[in-house]
Protein backbone atom coordinates (compact mmCIF):
# COMPACT_ATOMS: atom_id res chain seq x y z
CA UNK A 1 0.00 0.00 0.00
CA UNK A 2 1.38 3.49 -0.93
CA UNK A 3 0.68 6.72 0.57
CA UNK A 4 -0.06 8.34 -3.12
CA UNK A 5 -3.47 9.99 -1.50
CA UNK A 6 -3.71 12.05 -4.03
CA UNK A 7 -6.86 11.10 -5.28
CA UNK A 8 -8.43 9.97 -1.73
CA UNK A 9 -8.90 12.19 1.18
CA UNK A 10 -6.68 12.06 4.32
CA UNK A 11 -9.23 12.13 6.95
CA UNK A 12 -10.83 9.20 8.18
CA UNK A 13 -14.53 9.03 8.36
CA UNK A 14 -14.56 7.50 11.74
CA UNK A 15 -12.37 7.40 14.50
CA UNK A 16 -9.10 5.24 14.54
CA UNK A 17 -6.58 3.78 17.15
CA UNK A 18 -3.25 4.90 17.37
CA UNK A 19 -0.85 2.06 15.36
CA UNK A 20 2.63 1.30 14.10
CA UNK A 21 1.03 0.07 11.01
CA UNK A 22 -0.45 2.28 7.97
CA UNK A 23 -4.00 3.63 7.36
CA UNK A 24 -5.13 4.88 4.07
CA UNK A 25 -8.66 6.10 3.52
CA UNK A 26 -11.06 6.37 0.46
CA UNK A 27 -8.76 3.81 -0.93
CA UNK A 28 -9.41 2.25 -4.41
CA UNK A 29 -9.47 -1.43 -4.00
CA UNK A 30 -9.83 -2.06 -7.41
CA UNK A 31 -6.08 -1.99 -7.55
CA UNK A 32 -5.65 -4.53 -5.00
CA UNK A 33 -7.85 -7.18 -6.25
CA UNK A 34 -7.74 -9.57 -9.42
CA UNK A 35 -10.93 -8.76 -10.85
CA UNK A 36 -9.91 -5.41 -11.09
CA UNK A 37 -12.99 -3.69 -10.03
CA UNK A 38 -14.83 -2.33 -7.62
CA UNK A 39 -15.38 0.85 -5.53
CA UNK A 40 -13.25 2.44 -2.26
CA UNK A 41 -12.43 0.75 1.30
CA UNK A 42 -13.30 3.84 3.95
CA UNK A 43 -10.12 3.23 5.51
CA UNK A 44 -7.39 0.27 4.45
CA UNK A 45 -5.24 -0.96 7.32
CA UNK A 46 -2.14 -2.62 6.82
CA UNK A 47 -1.10 -4.11 10.51
CA UNK A 48 3.04 -3.61 10.60
CA UNK A 49 2.55 -7.09 13.42
CA UNK A 50 -0.07 -9.32 14.97
CA UNK A 51 0.57 -7.10 18.12
CA UNK A 52 -0.37 -3.99 16.51
CA UNK A 53 -3.25 -5.55 14.56
CA UNK A 54 -4.29 -6.91 18.24
CA UNK A 55 -4.11 -3.30 19.56
CA UNK A 56 -6.44 -2.29 16.20
CA UNK A 57 -9.35 -4.60 17.25
CA UNK A 58 -9.46 -4.07 20.53
CA UNK A 59 -9.60 -0.06 20.66
CA UNK A 60 -11.33 0.41 17.99
CA UNK A 61 -14.85 1.43 17.90
CA UNK A 62 -16.63 -1.57 17.70
CA UNK A 63 -19.91 -0.20 15.57
CA UNK A 64 -17.13 0.13 12.67
CA UNK A 65 -17.06 -3.14 10.63
CA UNK A 66 -14.02 -4.75 9.58
CA UNK A 67 -13.53 -6.77 6.24
CA UNK A 68 -10.37 -8.90 5.69
CA UNK A 69 -9.21 -9.40 2.20
CA UNK A 70 -5.70 -11.69 1.06
CA UNK A 71 -4.50 -10.98 -2.51
CA UNK A 72 -8.04 -10.13 -3.51
CA UNK A 73 -8.05 -12.92 -5.55
CA UNK A 74 -11.40 -14.91 -5.16
CA UNK A 75 -13.60 -11.70 -4.59
CA UNK A 76 -15.75 -9.50 -6.27
CA UNK A 77 -15.35 -5.70 -4.75
CA UNK A 78 -18.25 -3.79 -5.86
CA UNK A 79 -18.58 -0.78 -6.93
CA UNK A 80 -20.40 1.24 -4.10
CA UNK A 81 -17.01 -0.13 -2.15
CA UNK A 82 -16.53 -1.31 1.33
CA UNK A 83 -18.07 0.12 4.60
CA UNK A 84 -15.45 0.17 7.61
CA UNK A 85 -12.52 -0.68 7.65
CA UNK A 86 -10.71 -3.20 5.09
CA UNK A 87 -7.69 -4.74 6.86
CA UNK A 88 -4.73 -6.25 4.41
CA UNK A 89 -1.65 -8.46 5.95
CA UNK A 90 1.41 -7.35 4.89
CA UNK A 91 5.11 -8.12 4.91
CA UNK A 92 5.17 -8.75 8.78
CA UNK A 93 2.39 -11.87 8.45
CA UNK A 94 5.03 -13.45 5.68
CA UNK A 95 7.61 -15.56 7.15
CA UNK A 96 8.02 -19.17 6.84
CA UNK A 97 9.67 -20.98 9.24
CA UNK A 98 10.54 -24.51 9.21
CA UNK A 99 10.40 -27.44 12.05
CA UNK A 100 11.11 -30.89 10.66
CA UNK A 101 8.02 -31.53 9.12
CA UNK A 102 6.05 -28.91 10.22
CA UNK A 103 5.82 -25.55 8.15
CA UNK A 104 4.71 -22.27 9.58
CA UNK A 105 3.62 -19.40 7.33
CA UNK A 106 2.45 -16.07 8.48
CA UNK A 107 -1.41 -15.29 6.81
CA UNK A 108 0.44 -12.85 4.19
CA UNK A 109 2.58 -15.40 2.44
CA UNK A 110 1.93 -16.58 -0.83
CA UNK A 111 0.61 -19.78 -1.80
CA UNK A 112 3.49 -20.02 -4.78
CA UNK A 113 6.00 -18.89 -2.28
CA UNK A 114 5.32 -20.78 0.57
CA UNK A 115 5.25 -24.08 -2.11
CA UNK A 116 8.38 -23.40 -3.76
CA UNK A 117 10.18 -22.54 -0.09
CA UNK A 118 8.64 -26.06 1.09
CA UNK A 119 10.20 -27.86 -2.04
CA UNK A 120 13.58 -26.48 -1.68
CA UNK A 121 13.39 -28.50 1.94
CA UNK A 122 12.18 -31.50 0.81
CA UNK A 123 8.84 -31.38 1.83
CA UNK A 124 5.36 -32.05 0.16
CA UNK A 125 2.18 -32.28 0.07
CA UNK A 126 0.72 -28.64 -1.11
CA UNK A 127 1.97 -28.59 -4.48
CA UNK A 128 -1.54 -28.40 -5.80
CA UNK A 129 -1.43 -24.66 -4.05
CA UNK A 130 1.20 -23.75 -6.41
CA UNK A 131 -0.97 -21.86 -9.02
CA UNK A 132 -3.48 -20.35 -6.25
CA UNK A 133 -2.92 -17.04 -6.89
CA UNK A 134 -3.71 -16.25 -3.68
CA UNK A 135 -2.66 -16.11 0.52
CA UNK A 136 -1.80 -18.65 3.14
CA UNK A 137 -4.80 -16.71 4.65
CA UNK A 138 -6.97 -16.62 1.74
CA UNK A 139 -6.02 -20.04 1.30
CA UNK A 140 -7.21 -21.16 4.86
CA UNK A 141 -10.40 -19.21 4.80
CA UNK A 142 -11.30 -20.64 1.49
CA UNK A 143 -9.97 -24.22 2.13
CA UNK A 144 -8.23 -24.03 -0.98
CA UNK A 145 -7.72 -26.82 -3.51
CA UNK A 146 -6.90 -28.01 -6.65
CA UNK A 147 -5.83 -31.22 -8.50
CA UNK A 148 -7.67 -33.28 -5.43
CA UNK A 149 -5.96 -31.92 -2.88
CA UNK A 150 -6.90 -29.46 -0.57
CA UNK A 151 -5.96 -27.02 2.63
CA UNK A 152 -7.70 -29.05 5.35
CA UNK A 153 -5.72 -31.92 4.93
CA UNK A 154 -2.42 -30.23 5.57
CA UNK A 155 -3.29 -27.86 8.58
CA UNK A 156 -1.76 -28.81 12.01
CA UNK A 157 -3.16 -25.67 13.20
CA UNK A 158 -3.78 -22.34 12.44
CA UNK A 159 -3.85 -18.58 14.92
CA UNK A 160 -6.53 -16.39 15.16
CA UNK A 161 -7.02 -12.71 16.07
CA UNK A 162 -10.53 -13.03 17.00
CA UNK A 163 -13.56 -9.98 17.22
CA UNK A 164 -12.45 -9.22 20.45
CA UNK A 165 -8.41 -9.12 19.80
CA UNK A 166 -7.76 -12.74 21.41
CA UNK A 167 -4.50 -14.41 19.95
CA UNK A 168 -6.18 -18.36 19.94
CA UNK A 169 -4.63 -21.27 18.71
CA UNK A 170 -7.05 -23.45 17.29
CA UNK A 171 -5.93 -27.23 16.47
CA UNK A 172 -7.36 -29.32 13.05
CA UNK A 173 -9.49 -31.45 15.58
CA UNK A 174 -11.13 -28.07 16.27
CA UNK A 175 -11.69 -26.87 12.53
CA UNK A 176 -14.38 -28.58 10.48
CA UNK A 177 -13.34 -27.35 7.15
CA UNK A 178 -15.13 -28.33 3.90
CA UNK A 179 -15.34 -27.55 0.41
CA UNK A 180 -14.05 -24.24 -0.25
CA UNK A 181 -14.99 -23.06 3.61
CA UNK A 182 -12.47 -22.54 6.73
CA UNK A 183 -15.23 -22.47 8.98
CA UNK A 184 -13.22 -20.50 11.49
CA UNK A 185 -14.74 -18.52 13.90
CA UNK A 186 -17.07 -15.37 12.42
CA UNK A 187 -14.64 -12.10 11.78
CA UNK A 188 -11.15 -14.49 12.54
CA UNK A 189 -8.24 -13.20 11.02
CA UNK A 190 -5.85 -15.93 10.00
CA UNK A 191 -2.45 -14.25 11.23
CA UNK A 192 -0.56 -17.88 11.10
CA UNK A 193 -0.67 -21.39 9.72
CA UNK A 194 1.06 -24.59 10.69
CA UNK A 195 1.17 -27.14 8.05
CA UNK A 196 2.37 -30.74 8.80
CA UNK A 197 4.11 -32.28 5.33
CA UNK A 198 5.86 -35.24 4.58
CA UNK A 199 9.22 -35.77 2.95
CA UNK A 200 10.25 -36.35 -0.51
CA UNK A 201 12.84 -35.68 -3.23
CA UNK A 202 13.05 -32.11 -3.84
CA UNK A 203 13.46 -33.02 -7.54
CA UNK A 204 10.33 -35.05 -7.57
CA UNK A 205 8.67 -32.05 -6.06
CA UNK A 206 9.05 -29.80 -8.64
CA UNK A 207 8.43 -32.03 -11.45
CA UNK A 208 4.65 -32.29 -9.55
CA UNK A 209 4.99 -28.68 -9.60
CA UNK A 210 5.73 -27.60 -13.03
CA UNK A 211 2.82 -30.41 -13.74
CA UNK A 212 0.34 -28.11 -12.27
CA UNK A 213 1.53 -24.71 -13.64
CA UNK A 214 1.36 -26.06 -17.17
CA UNK A 215 -1.78 -27.66 -16.78
CA UNK A 216 -3.15 -24.40 -14.99
CA UNK A 217 -1.76 -22.65 -18.24
CA UNK A 218 -3.46 -24.83 -20.43
CA UNK A 219 -6.88 -25.02 -18.97
CA UNK A 220 -7.54 -21.31 -17.51
CA UNK A 221 -7.23 -17.58 -18.16
CA UNK A 222 -4.64 -17.58 -15.83
CA UNK A 223 -3.18 -14.09 -16.67
CA UNK A 224 -6.53 -12.56 -16.97
CA UNK A 225 -8.82 -10.24 -14.39
CA UNK A 226 -10.68 -12.84 -12.92
CA UNK A 227 -11.58 -14.40 -9.29
CA UNK A 228 -10.91 -18.12 -10.56
CA UNK A 229 -13.75 -20.61 -9.90
CA UNK A 230 -17.14 -18.15 -9.88
CA UNK A 231 -18.83 -20.86 -8.64
CA UNK A 232 -19.02 -23.72 -6.39
CA UNK A 233 -18.83 -27.29 -7.97
CA UNK A 234 -21.95 -29.23 -6.51
CA UNK A 235 -21.82 -32.79 -5.43
CA UNK A 236 -20.35 -35.18 -8.14
CA UNK A 237 -20.81 -32.28 -10.68
CA UNK A 238 -18.04 -29.81 -12.63
CA UNK A 239 -19.97 -26.65 -11.99
CA UNK A 240 -18.12 -25.54 -15.58
CA UNK A 241 -19.76 -28.67 -17.27
CA UNK A 242 -23.48 -27.53 -16.32
CA UNK A 243 -21.97 -23.97 -17.55
CA UNK A 244 -21.01 -24.90 -20.43
CA UNK A 245 -23.87 -27.31 -21.32
CA UNK A 246 -26.22 -24.20 -20.54
CA UNK A 247 -24.54 -22.52 -23.40
CA UNK A 248 -22.95 -19.89 -21.60
CA UNK A 249 -19.24 -19.80 -22.69
CA UNK A 250 -18.08 -17.02 -23.86
CA UNK A 251 -21.34 -14.85 -23.05
CA UNK A 252 -20.68 -11.49 -22.24
CA UNK A 253 -22.29 -7.92 -20.51
CA UNK A 254 -20.78 -5.20 -21.40
CA UNK A 255 -17.14 -5.81 -20.69
CA UNK A 256 -17.92 -8.77 -18.50
CA UNK A 257 -17.10 -12.39 -19.97
CA UNK A 258 -17.39 -16.08 -19.25
CA UNK A 259 -14.10 -17.32 -20.35
CA UNK A 260 -14.31 -19.12 -23.32
CA UNK A 261 -10.94 -21.02 -22.06
CA UNK A 262 -12.71 -22.40 -18.47
CA UNK A 263 -16.59 -21.48 -18.44
CA UNK A 264 -16.42 -21.25 -14.31
CA UNK A 265 -13.99 -18.47 -14.81
CA UNK A 266 -15.66 -14.76 -15.45
CA UNK A 267 -12.98 -12.14 -16.79
CA UNK A 268 -13.09 -8.37 -16.79
CA UNK A 269 -12.13 -7.69 -20.39
CA UNK A 270 -11.09 -4.09 -19.90
CA UNK A 271 -13.64 -1.43 -17.92
CA UNK A 272 -16.07 -4.04 -16.90
CA UNK A 273 -17.80 -2.41 -13.90
CA UNK A 274 -18.22 -4.86 -10.85
CA UNK A 275 -21.92 -4.93 -11.27
CA UNK A 276 -21.76 -6.03 -15.08
CA UNK A 277 -19.72 -9.26 -13.45
CA UNK A 278 -22.13 -10.18 -11.22
CA UNK A 279 -25.22 -9.54 -13.43
CA UNK A 280 -23.63 -11.37 -15.50
CA UNK A 281 -22.53 -14.17 -12.95
CA UNK A 282 -26.76 -14.38 -11.62
CA UNK A 283 -27.51 -14.61 -15.48
CA UNK A 284 -25.27 -17.91 -15.92
CA UNK A 285 -26.94 -18.96 -12.77
CA UNK A 286 -30.33 -18.81 -13.84
CA UNK A 287 -29.65 -20.41 -16.89
CA UNK A 288 -27.92 -22.86 -15.70
CA UNK A 289 -31.10 -23.49 -13.22
CA UNK A 290 -33.66 -23.41 -16.37
CA UNK A 291 -31.43 -25.70 -18.42
CA UNK A 292 -30.37 -28.10 -15.63
CA UNK A 293 -32.35 -27.36 -12.87
CA UNK A 294 -29.08 -27.16 -10.87
CA UNK A 295 -28.74 -24.12 -8.51
CA UNK A 296 -24.85 -22.80 -8.47
CA UNK A 297 -23.39 -21.18 -5.31
CA UNK A 298 -21.09 -18.89 -5.99
CA UNK A 299 -17.40 -19.50 -4.87
CA UNK A 300 -16.25 -16.00 -5.22
CA UNK A 301 -16.88 -13.70 -1.96
CA UNK A 302 -19.02 -10.95 -3.18
CA UNK A 303 -17.86 -7.77 -0.95
CA UNK A 304 -19.26 -4.09 -0.20
CA UNK A 305 -22.35 -2.18 -1.75
CA UNK A 306 -23.55 -2.21 -5.34
C1 LIG B 1 -6.39 -17.49 -11.80
C2 LIG B 1 -6.98 -18.02 -10.50
C3 LIG B 1 -6.91 -19.37 -10.22
C4 LIG B 1 -7.46 -19.87 -9.03
N1 LIG B 1 -7.39 -21.21 -8.78
C5 LIG B 1 -7.87 -21.69 -7.62
C6 LIG B 1 -7.80 -23.09 -7.31
O1 LIG B 1 -7.28 -23.89 -8.08
N2 LIG B 1 -8.30 -23.52 -6.14
C7 LIG B 1 -8.89 -22.67 -5.24
O2 LIG B 1 -9.30 -23.13 -4.17
N3 LIG B 1 -8.98 -21.36 -5.51
C8 LIG B 1 -8.50 -20.84 -6.66
N4 LIG B 1 -8.58 -19.51 -6.93
C9 LIG B 1 -9.27 -18.62 -5.96
C10 LIG B 1 -8.35 -17.97 -4.91
O3 LIG B 1 -7.05 -17.80 -5.41
C11 LIG B 1 -8.31 -18.77 -3.60
O4 LIG B 1 -9.58 -18.88 -3.02
C12 LIG B 1 -7.35 -18.13 -2.59
O5 LIG B 1 -7.18 -19.02 -1.52
C13 LIG B 1 -7.88 -16.80 -2.04
O6 LIG B 1 -6.82 -16.19 -1.32
P1 LIG B 1 -6.68 -14.62 -1.24
O7 LIG B 1 -5.54 -14.33 -0.35
O8 LIG B 1 -6.64 -14.02 -2.59
O9 LIG B 1 -8.03 -14.25 -0.51
P2 LIG B 1 -9.15 -13.11 -0.91
O10 LIG B 1 -9.59 -13.40 -2.28
O11 LIG B 1 -8.51 -11.78 -0.66
O12 LIG B 1 -10.22 -13.42 0.16
C14 LIG B 1 -11.01 -14.58 0.06
C15 LIG B 1 -11.74 -14.79 1.38
O13 LIG B 1 -10.79 -15.10 2.39
C16 LIG B 1 -10.88 -14.16 3.47
N5 LIG B 1 -9.52 -13.93 3.96
C17 LIG B 1 -8.41 -13.63 3.23
N6 LIG B 1 -7.34 -13.53 4.03
C18 LIG B 1 -7.77 -13.77 5.28
C19 LIG B 1 -7.15 -13.81 6.57
N7 LIG B 1 -5.82 -13.59 6.73
N8 LIG B 1 -7.92 -14.09 7.65
C20 LIG B 1 -9.24 -14.32 7.52
N9 LIG B 1 -9.89 -14.30 6.35
C21 LIG B 1 -9.16 -14.02 5.24
C22 LIG B 1 -11.51 -12.91 2.87
O14 LIG B 1 -12.16 -12.16 3.87
C23 LIG B 1 -12.47 -13.53 1.87
O15 LIG B 1 -13.66 -13.93 2.54
C24 LIG B 1 -8.06 -18.98 -8.11
C25 LIG B 1 -8.12 -17.61 -8.41
C26 LIG B 1 -7.58 -17.12 -9.59
C27 LIG B 1 -7.65 -15.65 -9.86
Amino acid sequence: MTNSVASMTDVSPFTLPNVRGRYAFAFDLSKVTWFKVGGAAEVLFKPKDVEDLITFIKDKDPTVPVTMLGAGSNVLVRDGGIKGVVIKLGSGFSEIAFNGNEVIAGGACLDRTFVLACAEKGLSGIEFLVGVPGTIGGAVAMNAGAYGGEVKDFINWVEIVGVDGVLTRLHAADLSMQYRKGNLPKGAIIVRASFMLRSDDPEAIHTRINTHLQQREDTQPVRGRTGGSTFKNPANMAAWKLVDQAGCRGLMMGDAQVSQKHCNFLLNLDAAKAADLEQLGEHVRQTVKDTTGVELEWEIIRLGDL
